[in-house]
């Protein structure tokens, strides 16, 4: 139990993460590596995003893989999914230096197993007892890894996403990018070039002190994407978060299309080429579950983060389940023909073949999906677990599914209540075919709650 909680503090759901210099220094990586290469052993792929500590604390991640024995490869700058893919292809495991979405001062550590996916949670709670401990297995002189660099392994990834689609599938299509001046300048424009495309970048140099927009790709923030779809004619544009594992989308006319609209698109578009099963979180809107049930697919729910659904997507196949697609509704989209990760230049690389094949505009393709109100609060306190529990009681009559918190269901409209993992606080989410039906139901739910706070 004592663990557990140690691994919470340390690793969240998506690795380590903080602000460089302060709680992620490079005595704290270099710990973390040592860990890491005490449980294991053999050849590793590291890389990083553009951070301006990048550097710095790739070379304590390095310092400790080598000094307890493993091989290094550094892949240099690249973006999450490639180092995933580049592992899973031909490395023991890596590791990636990077803060994914957070503002430029923060900086973090992913690590990567064989098999292309991150560390599960009973290998993290032993990584962390090993770091707690101090009980790194140092090599002497005669056994400590060799580091070797290979910057153009990224290239394997390009070409891995280019197989996936058919020849040429893009030609005489202009598309916008925005890659955030994060790792994926080195990706999707090429990606969507050989695709057939003609590319236009906005931010598209590499800059860790993001002089553009933020690392986080929000409607606000890609207000020159949008602008330079519309001054171009581009088909779309496309925006990547800091490691380049999500991708969102603005259509022809520059607007910006919610990501569980570009996840019902992606989902609609590869169940009507496959049938199986469609992955997500309970956190995801209907509309997915609307478009699959449609193409005579189903949809299996999982708890809330990208790993759950990673994984969830990878016990199916091997129970002989055929699954088409998985992800999160916040552009995290995951391509098991490819790989059990978010990849975002393949989403990329995905809304080139669904406009090509489709022939229809963007907006018109947004416009026809089904119409779905959802709204999202955040509620403060300092017990969310206790809370929990009398709500549960509070909503004792309901039909409630409890995959990952209270999903309180009543037809078509249903409410995700959970406490967050990482923060004081609790995370309501209503859905509905209309407003009106949403806002009943949040008034009703922020009631029950009002009688659940203490
Ligand atoms: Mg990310």
């Amino acid at each position: 139990m004592k663990k557990d909680k140690r691994a919470k503090r340390l690793f969240g759901t998506n690795g380590v993460r903080g602000v460089a210099g302060r709680e992620m220094t490079p005595g704290l990586v270099f710990q973390i590596a040592a860990a890491f290469g005490s449980m294991r052993s053999g050849r590793f792929a590291v890389g990083r995003d553009t951070r301006t500590s990048g550097e710095m604390l790739l070379s304590a991640l390095k310092a400790g893989l080598l000094g307890t024995g493993c091989d290094v490869v550094d892949c240099g700058v690249l973006p999450i999914p490639a180092l995933q893919f580049i592992v899973k292809e031909e490395f023991d495991g890596g590791a990636m230096i990077t803060a994914s979405h957070n503002p430029p001062e923060y900086n973090g550590v992913k690590i990567i197993e064989a098999d292309g996916t991150e560390m599960g949670d009973e290998d993290t709670i032993k990584l962390e007892h090993i770091l707690s401990n101090h009980s790194f297995a140092v090599k002497p002189w005669d056994s400590v890894g060799r580091e070797t660099s290979a910057p153009d392994l990224i290239n394997r990834y390009i070409r891995a996403v280019v197989r996936q689609f058919p020849a040429g599938i893009g030609k005489g299509m202009l598309v916008a990018v925005d890659p955030g001046s994060g790792p994926a300048c080195r990706t999707t424009p090429e990606i969507l070039r050989e695709l057939g495309c003609r590319v236009l970048s906005v931010n598209g140099f590499m800059d860790g002190t993001f002089p553009g927009r933020l690392p986080e790709p929000t409607p606000e923030g890609l207000s020159a994407l949008s602008a330079l779809v519309v001054s171009s004619g581009a088909s779309f544009g496309v925006a990547h978060d800091g490691d380049a594992d999500r991708a969102v989308f603005v259509d022809e006319k520059g607007k910006y299309v919610e990501e569980n609209q570009e996840f019902a698109l992606i989902a609609r578009h590869l169940c009507h080429q496959q049938k199986g099963v469609v992955v997500t979180p309970v956190s995801t809107s209907r509309l997915v579950e609307t478009v699959a049930l449609a193409e005579g697919c189903t949809v299996q729910y999982t708890k809330v983060g990208s790993i759950h659904v990673a994984r969830t997507m990878h016990a199916l196949i091997l129970d002989n389940t055929p699954v088409v697609f998985g992800g999160e509704g916040n552009g995290g989209l995951i391509f098991p023909a490819h790989q059990f990760c978010r990849d975002g230049g393949m989403t990329a690389a995905t809304m080139v073949s669904i406009l090509a094949s489709e022939g229809m505009n963007l907006s018109d393709l947004v416009a026809r999906l089904p119409k779905r109100f959802m709204i999202k609060e955040k509620v403060k306190t300092s017990d969310a677990p206790q809370v929990m529990k009398r709500l549960k009681k509070v909503l004792s009559g309901e039909q409630i599914d409890k995959t990952d918190g209270l999903k309180i269901i009543r037809g078509s409209t249903w409410a995700l209540v959970r406490a967050s993992g990482t923060e004081p606080l609790i995370r309501i989410i209503v859905e509905s075919d209309d407003k009106t039906s949403a806002e009943t139901f949040f008034g009703e739910i922020k009631r029950s709650l009002g009688e659940a706070l203490p």
